[in-house]
């Protein structure tokens, strides 16, 4: 019998357990473990607000690959007052139904699972993991503990990390807010209060949707490095004739490949979004291609440039933030943060302009802080990464995006050495993938990952030897 342990039940982890479940031999365990209350949603899908869409058209969204209209087909079935009539393939529709539609799948699995491969749930939050003879322990909170053979880090996304200033004490204050989920984000705030949003990306784009919707009509400053917003949808994207140029895979000779396909597109009235969509399939060898060196400069000058153009707004919420910053509510601004000065129930910010010298402030009544999710582990407090971290069971990757994990998705430990029994999905993983971001690019990784962790265990039981040591041999054959 093999247990294998899922920590965290958001999309990646819960996928990862409906694949394994179907494929893993009779006698196999799969425990998924998760700290909040709902499982299958994450951050991402478990908003309750109607008005925050998916930035990915519906029929891209579904959970499985070579069934691309799965989660269309699913929406067609729903009657939810929140779905825009009719519905279809370029449809953006609130994020909460793609939650509704990972959890209607794992409840079809539990339904079904009379098979021999057991599924349990189990709710807690997890603070360490030790090696302990055949496997590993999982602690949990209130004491309890789970035993596996294997375990896989599902653990997602991570709030922001707050930016660098002179005297962070600020970060303690009632007026800070440093997760843009948390339900206090913006609770108690006057309605003509000023606000300021650290950030100009898409998380910033939802929390102006959740101000607006509380009928905000005080001014809202979203403040980041180059102040960039990201790109909207388009109905239907016009794509280009098929390329026939091979992808480069140094930095300079695909930034010029992108500009020349670019402006390709726009010679023949196409779109740029089918270039920069059509690099997707690539983006993972791309980037498992290029240099130590070109991936940090990518990092630095490239990175929020690709961001805006990749990941973008759907148009109706497009609509709405474009009609902010007209009428003067949504106000984007481009600098650093140097300081924050807090009186009389307000903060004075200040803040460098980018490109000069000169400093300017404003007051704000709230600061959120909207920078996009925290990826340096050795910045990150909770206890299971502190615990791993300290342990050396798992390191930082060089680029601070994640954990150092193979392509197979083992982890590394302190000194480089592969883990044959502990493995990460989704976010975790970024390092190796660059983008493991999306629900198309994470739904192929749980695939893939399902079908490696089968195979380990496969390979153990088909000698009739399920024993631990006979699997840890097995993993040791197949990591080499
Ligand atoms: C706001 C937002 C909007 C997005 N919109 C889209 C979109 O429209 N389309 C798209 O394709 N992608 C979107 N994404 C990308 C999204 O990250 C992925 O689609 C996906 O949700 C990532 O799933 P995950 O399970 O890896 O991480 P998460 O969703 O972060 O889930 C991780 C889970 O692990 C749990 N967990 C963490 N630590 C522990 C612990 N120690 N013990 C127990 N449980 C733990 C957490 O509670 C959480 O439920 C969005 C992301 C965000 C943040």
């Amino acid at each position: 019998m093999t247990n294998i342990a899922i920590i965290g039940a958001g999309f990646s982890g819960t996928l990862l357990a409906l694949h394994l479940l179907r494929r893993c031999p009779a006698g196999c365990n799969v425990t998924l473990i998760e700290r909040a209350v709902k499982f299958g949603r994450g951050a991402a899908y478990a908003t309750g607000n109607p008005n925050h869409l998916l930035n990915v058209p519906a029929g891209r969204m579904s959970a499985f690959h070579d069934r691309s209209g799965d989660f269309l087909d699913w929406l067609k079935q729903q009657s939810d007052p929140c779905l825009d009539l009719p519905l279809g393939e370029h449809s953006f529709v609130p994020r909460q139904l793609f939650g509704d539609y990972v959890r209607h799948l794992l409840n079809r699995e539990i339904k079904a699972s009379s098979r021999d491969v057991k599924l349990k749930l189990t709710r807690g939050d997890v603070q360490g993991i030790e090696p302990a003879a055949g496997g590993v322990v999982i602690r949990l909170d209130r004491g309890r503990s789970v035993h596996a053979d294997l375990a896989v880090l599902a653990v997602g996304n991570f709030p922001p990390e707050s930016p660098p200033v002179d005297d962070p004490a600020f970060y303690n204050s009632n007026l800070y807010r440093s997760d843009p989920w948390a339900s206090n984000a913006f609770s108690g705030l006057k309605s003509d209060s000023p606000v300021l949003l650290i950030g100009t990306g898409l998380t910033m784009v939802d929390a102006t949707i959740s101000l607006l919707d509380h009928g905000h009509k005080g001014p809202i400053y979203a403040l980041s490095r180059r102040g960039l917003l990201p790109q909207r949808h388009v109905a239907s994207v016009v794509t280009p004739a098929e390329r026939v140029e091979p992808v480069p895979t140094s930095l300079v000779q695909l930034t010029q490949f992108l500009r020349r396909e670019a402006k390709r597109a726009v010679c023949e009235s196409a779109d740029w979004r089918a270039v920069v969509d059509a690099l997707r399939p690539f983006t993972g060898d791309v980037w498992a291609e290029m240099s130590m060196t070109d991936r940090a400069r990518f990092l630095r000058h490239i990175r929020p440039w690709w961001e805006i153009h990749r990941h973008r707004m759907a148009t109706s919420v497009a609509d709405r933030i474009e009609a902010a910053i007209a009428r003067g509510q949504l106000r984007l601004k481009a600098g650093r943060i140097l300081s924050f000065h807090e009186d009389n129930g307000q903060v004075d910010v200040r803040y460098r302009l980018r490109g000069t010298d000169r400093v300017e402030s404003l007051t704000a009544a709230r600061v959120v802080n909207c920078s996009g999710p925290g990826c340096d582990y050795a910045r990150i407090s909770h206890p299971l990464i502190r615990n791993m971290l300290e342990t050396g069971m798992v390191r930082p990757d060089a680029l601070s995006l994640g954990l150092d994990v193979t392509r197979n998705c083992a982890l590394k430990d302190r000194r480089g050495a592969i883990s044959g029994r502990l493995f990460a999905v989704g976010p975790v993983t970024k390092a190796a993938f660059w983008e493991m971001t999306a629900v198309p690019d994470i739904r192929r990784q749980c695939e893939y990952l399902a079908n490696h962790i089968s195979s380990l265990v496969k390979g153990a039981s088909s000698k009739g030897q399920s024993s631990t040591e006979e699997l840890r041999r097995e993993i040791r054959k197949v990591i080499g």
